[in-house]
């Protein structure tokens, strides 16, 4: 079979017709669990016959040098000194692989369509001449040792980097940065535009606000690629998984607007917009399509959020009838969560909100095997940053057996986007290869586990060798995915007709409605009187629960037009007949069709 420019499926049908390729649980021939984070680096399988004989496709994969002799056994002395000499012997031999990928490298600045790397002239970040300078924070927690395998890992396969270390997250926090991110920190990662990133401890429930969540919104990162595929030498790891959670990852409840607006109410704003939508929802679709994927799957709760999720479910209809291509459904979360536990073989792409895409990838992570395993790229236009699905996991913390398989597989991500394919596909290959050859951390067995820094010695002990029991991986070139072109929205007449008064009162819905109905005047109808969401007047139930917190509507009469004046002048009556006024909504129309839900039971 010719390899040049063929995709992963294209390749994995051949692989099928072959019946080769396929481990004896029957897991897809091919990995893809990082097809993806290149934003568009197209993953182009290579059969060991034809290795290194196509420029584009085939990287240095195949050399039988010294580390292919050295076996692996978890104990023993020898066994260790064989490795370290395989380490080394592998050191030289990427000192002469280095060359070919520098002539591979495009120059030092890669000025593609998704601006990567921007300047390096006069900065903090200045690179040597054929060194790509990335910004790396190790992070909190487990962070530091992760990195550190990360690390040697990426010097052991010479991977042509020069690493700019900044700390953020909690040290930074603890150092009197109160957002966590200081400013030399901001300056070298919009310098180099990538990020490479250990996991950041957040406190919960109080304290300073997520340093991940902060980066990717303030740097544009709408997209989080997180690709999960089965590991059959992975004791947990379910067979037949290869699936790429596309996450929306600037919107949603992860706006992390919340008020507390009486003693009993909190609220949590989830802003949602269109453009955003459809820059994820084509983002997901351009992926599936440049990685040779056939279905793509949404996921949203809009049988209860008809206007947020609504609006997302919407755009990925209008956005799939562009693509008769690819199959395109949707599943509500909580159907869709629970068989991506139980039947993760039958997805693609899924694309989904964002704090469903977040809870979705550690399922799908877990079910593959390990949330340590999993790796994600942040893809914007102008930056991108690497990090591990999981967390900095503190209960393991300094103990030296995490699984650095996550932050790993994240900076083999960050050399696909880099255009560096080769050295890519090196470390992703030794990696399999030495999960197939039974070097597994402790999250992954529950015998023989080796340390966190063993995992990455053994890895670099296998750069150059290639899995056994599945076909090896290479990536193409950087063939990067266009990042998508919002068009405004046409204008639109919008026309406020009501409001939403919310009131911080004690008391019973009936007796409310009558003092409120002898305040609202002429111009507006009190239509209805809502308590955390369900309508208690008119018509409420005796068995509805009610709080503090009323949603009370008042429309202006006849449905028209009302100037702001007018709405000011009810708030301003009820608050001088001595309502508790805690915050209103405008009720609009836009193009005649009302932007507002209705009150549940009404
Ligand atoms: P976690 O992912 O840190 O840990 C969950 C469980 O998975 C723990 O039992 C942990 O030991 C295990 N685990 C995680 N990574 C592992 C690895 N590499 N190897 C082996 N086992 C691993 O989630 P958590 O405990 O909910 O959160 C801890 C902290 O991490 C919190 O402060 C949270 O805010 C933060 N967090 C950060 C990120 C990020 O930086 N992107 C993501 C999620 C959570």
């Amino acid at each position: 079979m010719p390899v040049g420019h063929i995709t992963n499926r294209q390749f994995r049908r051949y692989m099928d017709s072959r019946q080769i390729g396929r481990d004896q649980a029957g897991d897809a021939a091919v990995d893809r669990s990082f097809d993806h984070a290149n934003a568009g680096g197209v993953m182009a399988p290579v059969h060991p016959g034809v290795l290194g004989q196509d420029d584009q496709n085939v990287g240095i994969v195949g050399e039988e040098g010294p580390t292919q002799l050295l076996g692996w056994r978890r104990n023993g002395d020898a066994e260790h000194a064989r490795i370290l000499v395989g380490i080394f012997a592998n050191i030289i031999l990427r000192f002469i692989i280095h060359d070919i990928y520098v002539a591979y490298i495009p120059g030092r600045l890669m000025n593609t369509t998704t601006n990567a790397i921007h300047s390096t002239s006069g900065s903090a970040a200045a690179a040597s001449p054929s060194r790509i300078p990335i910004t790396i924070a190790v992070g909190d927690g487990i962070g530091p040792e992760i990195a550190a395998a990360t690390r040697l890992v990426l010097a052991a396969a010479a991977a042509p980097l020069e690493f700019h270390e900044v700390t953020v997250g909690e040290r930074a926090y603890l150092g009197g940065v109160s957002s966590g991110i200081p400013d030399d920190a901001w300056q070298a990662i919009r310098t180099t535009g990538v990020l490479l990133k250990g996991p950041i401890t957040t406190p919960q429930g109080g304290g300073y606000k997520s340093v991940n969540v902060t980066l990717r919104k303030v740097l544009g990162l709408f997209a989080n690629v997180r690709p999960c595929a089965s590991h059959a030498c992975v004791p947990r790891s379910r067979p037949g998984i290869d699936l790429v959670v596309v996450r929306e990852n600037e919107e949603d409840l992860y706006a992390g607007i919340e008020h507390r607006q009486t003693p009993e109410t909190y609220q949590c704003l989830k802003l949602v917009t269109r453009s955003g939508c459809e820059r994820i929802v084509r983002y997901a679709f351009a992926y599936a399509l440049a990685n040779g994927r056939r279905r793509v799957t949404c996921m949203t709760k809009d049988n209860i959020m008809k206007l947020t999720d609504g609006l997302f479910h919407r755009v990925f209809d209008q956005v799939a009838a562009e693509h008769p291509g690819i199959v395109a459904d949707h599943q509500i979360i909580d159907i869709g969560a629970a068989r991506v536990a139980t039947r993760p073989e039958h997805y693609d792409v899924i694309v989904t909100m964002n704090l469903y895409g977040d809870i979705l990838s550690d399922i799908a992570a877990e079910v593959a095997g390990s949330v340590g395993m999993g790796g994600s790229a942040n893809i914007g236009a102008r930056a991108a940053m690497f990090e591990a699905v999981h967390g900095s996991a503190p209960d393991l913390a300094g103990k030296g057996v995490a699984n650095p398989s996550g932050m790993l597989q994240s900076a083999v991500q960050m050399l696909v986007h880099l255009g560096l394919p080769h050295p890519a596909e090196c470390i992703h290959n030794a990696w399999l290869r030495t999960l197939e050859d039974g070097v597994l951390t402790a999250d992954l067995t529950s015998s023989g586990a080796v340390s966190t820094s063993a995992f990455a010695e053994a890895v670099a002990a296998r750069l150059g060798q290639l899995p056994q029991t599945r076909a090896p991986v290479a990536y193409g070139a950087s063939l990067r995915i266009a990042l998508p072109d919002i068009p405004p929205l046409p204008a639109e007449v919008r026309e406020q007709v009501g409001i939403d008064i919310f009131l911080h009162h004690v008391g019973q819905p009936h007796d409310l409605a009558t003092s409120l109905l002898g305040v609202v005047g002429a111009g507006f109808d009190m239509t209805m009187i809502t308590n955390r969401g369900v309508k208690v007047w008119p018509d409420g139930h005796p068995e509805t629960i009610c709080t503090d917190h009323w949603r009370c509507r008042f429309m202006s009469t006849g449905m028209v037009a009302v100037p702001f004046a007018q709405l000011l002048a009810l708030i301003g009556r009820l608050d001088a007949a001595g309502f508790d006024v805690i915050k209103t909504e405008g009720l609009f129309y836009f193009a005649g069709k009302p932007g507002y839900s209705a009150g549940q039971g009404a």
